[in-house]
């Protein structure tokens, strides 16, 4: 392909790009194809000569957009919202197109200072402690990782190398691999499951520990977890706390648990990877109460915060504690031209121009286009509410910014009903949550094109499914008939078995079949 073709396709692809997201409201959110679909379509073999890139743009027609889940469709209600703007996607495109990553400073200039300069923009659109900016004196920062899990792996495994080298300092007849098997850490319940997935590849066992009615982690609970632990001899190193659970979008109290950890010397990561967005707007600030005990922090523009994935910002209050735990020594030892040395903060070696689609987003939005957006999208949530409970056939659990949690009364069979027509009608994509046992659907707004009339669809979607089959299955002698396990709630629960703790999917296969 030479540069004038590179020219057309590039245009060509824009404009397919644009009228996509422009219908994109008139198509089923969901899609209707069958496990194995594409197979017959895509040829079994690499074709040997290439082909005009005309023969392509068809192609995707053909055989993508059939397959595909349109996840900014303003019916999409499921996960979390995953950010998609125009100047995100353009960003992108810059990225791509400049081609250039970085390691050091020197490798690429623009690409790390404007990372540096990108991270202090959001810390401070947040209100984040000045602590955590890269401009600030001390040895805080902040970086781009690719995604909130890689955050919290790269947090834990700061926390672990951390409290190995305190343990060590005071306990000098211990070796690196004695302390290493005594560590432990702690989060609540309702974390998101890559929470424990990092545990996992940072080889530290982790508790996960019951939460309250608001789906907080207990203090007291860890407290005493914690002490437990220290009988024993074990050494508790982390704790990862949540700004917005994946479930039901609970906070916990920084407070109160940064408390324990200050006390216990003990690294307290946050994972804010959907709410944190929110922070923009002042009114949600007193969520930070308790942030000057936190040692690092994440939140995922590339979620709520219309930046395109992959983006996922992650500060520290010590910049020096991953770099004990990510720097390896240079053969020849220099003086580093730039500070800080963001690409010790981090596990690839190199790392993408991610920093362009931020600055566009930012620039392109303003910090009021931003707060607007947000607010709009809470208002939305809050539009639902309203809709759940004037309808006594309803009961509302959660609402909490975009997330909203309704059921229908009474035992789950109903909900699991709802729940299984909504994704055979394709018209919504929604999904279940366990809630203080009780089943329910999990409604998030999450489409950067969702409207008010969109609610109103999917509120007239739930009413007419419910309509159709609440009067006739909730006859009293269903109630105790076999629960029937069909396609739709096995597609339900794989999904959710995805995204969710292993205990809460256990329930919610338990909730599902029996
Ligand atoms: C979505 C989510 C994650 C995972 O985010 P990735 O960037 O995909 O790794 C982690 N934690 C919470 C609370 C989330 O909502």
């Amino acid at each position: 392909m030479d540069v004038e073709e590179f020219r057309e396709f590039g245009k060509a692809s824009v404009d397919y790009i644009a009228d996509y997201i422009e219908n994109i409201r008139k198509k089923p959110v969901l899609p209707s194809v069958e496990p194995g679909y594409l197979k017959n379509e895509i040829p079994e073999l690499a074709p040997i000569t290439g082909e005009p890139w005309q023969n392509i743009l068809p192609d995707v027609d053909r055989v993508i957009l059939p397959g595909l889940t349109h996840w900014h469709s303003p019916h999409f209600h499921a996960y979390f919202p995953t950010a998609n703007s125009f100047p995100g996607v353009v960003g992108e495109l810059f990225s791509s197109g400049l081609g250039c990553i970085s390691t050091d400073w020197q490798s690429n200039p623009a690409c790390v200072e404007l990372e540096v300069r990108m991270m202090d923009w959001l810390a401070k659109m947040l209100g984040l402690p000045e602590h955590f900016l890269n401009e600030s004196e001390g040895p805080g920062g902040g970086v781009i990782q690719n995604a909130a899990s890689e955050s919290t792996l790269v947090g834990l495994l700061s926390g672990k190398q951390k409290t190995v080298k305190q343990v060590l300092e005071m306990n000098p007849h211990l070796t690196d691999a004695e302390v290493k098997a005594k560590l432990v850490t702690y989060t609540s319940k309702e974390s998101n499951s890559s929470v424990e997935k990092a545990s996992l590849l940072a080889s530290v066992p982790m508790r996960l520990l019951p939460t309250d009615a608001d789906c907080r982690l207990r203090a007291d609970l860890l407290q005493e977890a914690i002490d437990k632990d220290k009988a024993e001899g074990l050494i508790p190193c982390c704790v990862v706390a949540s700004l917005g659970t994946t479930g039901t979008c609970g906070f916990d109290d920084l407070e109160d648990i940064g408390r324990i950890c200050e006390k216990e010397k003990i690294w307290l990561h946050v994972d804010a990877a959907y709410a944190g967005a929110a922070l923009v707007c002042p009114e949600y600030r007193y969520l930070l109460k308790g942030i000057h005990f936190v040692d690092s922090f994440n939140f995922n523009p590339h979620k709520w915060f219309l930046t395109n994935s992959d983006c996922s910002a992650m500060w520290f209050k010590n910049t020096k504690d991953a770099e004990a735990a990510f720097k390896v020594k240079a053969s020849i030892p220099t003086e580093p031209l730039f500070e800080p040395e963001i690409e010790n903060w981090q596990i690839p070696t190199s790392r993408k121009f991610r920093a362009l689609k931020l600055w566009f987003v930012m620039r392109l939005y303003g910090v009021q286009g931003i707060q607007k957006y947000i607010r709009h999208q809470v208002s939305l949530a809050k539009y639902l509410e309203k809709l759940v409970k004037a309808d006594d056939r309803f009961e509302l659990l959660v609402s909490r910014l975009g997330v909203v949690g309704f059921r229908l009364k009474g035992n789950d069979y109903m909900t699991q009903k709802l729940l299984d027509k909504i994704t055979e009608r394709k018209n919504l994509y929604i999904m279940p949550y366990y809630f203080q046992n009780k089943l329910m659907v999990r409604f998030v707004v999450c489409s950067r094109l969702t409207e008010k009339e969109d609610i109103d669809f999917a509120w007239n979607e739930i009413k007419s499914i419910v309509a159709d089959t609440y009067f006739r299955d909730s006859n009293p002698e269903l109630k105790n008939k076999k629960r029937e396990s069909n396609l739709n709630s096995t597609i339900l629960s794989k999904v959710a078995t995805s995204t969710f703790s292993p205990e809460l999917n256990e329930k919610l296969k338990v909730g599902l079949f029996l």
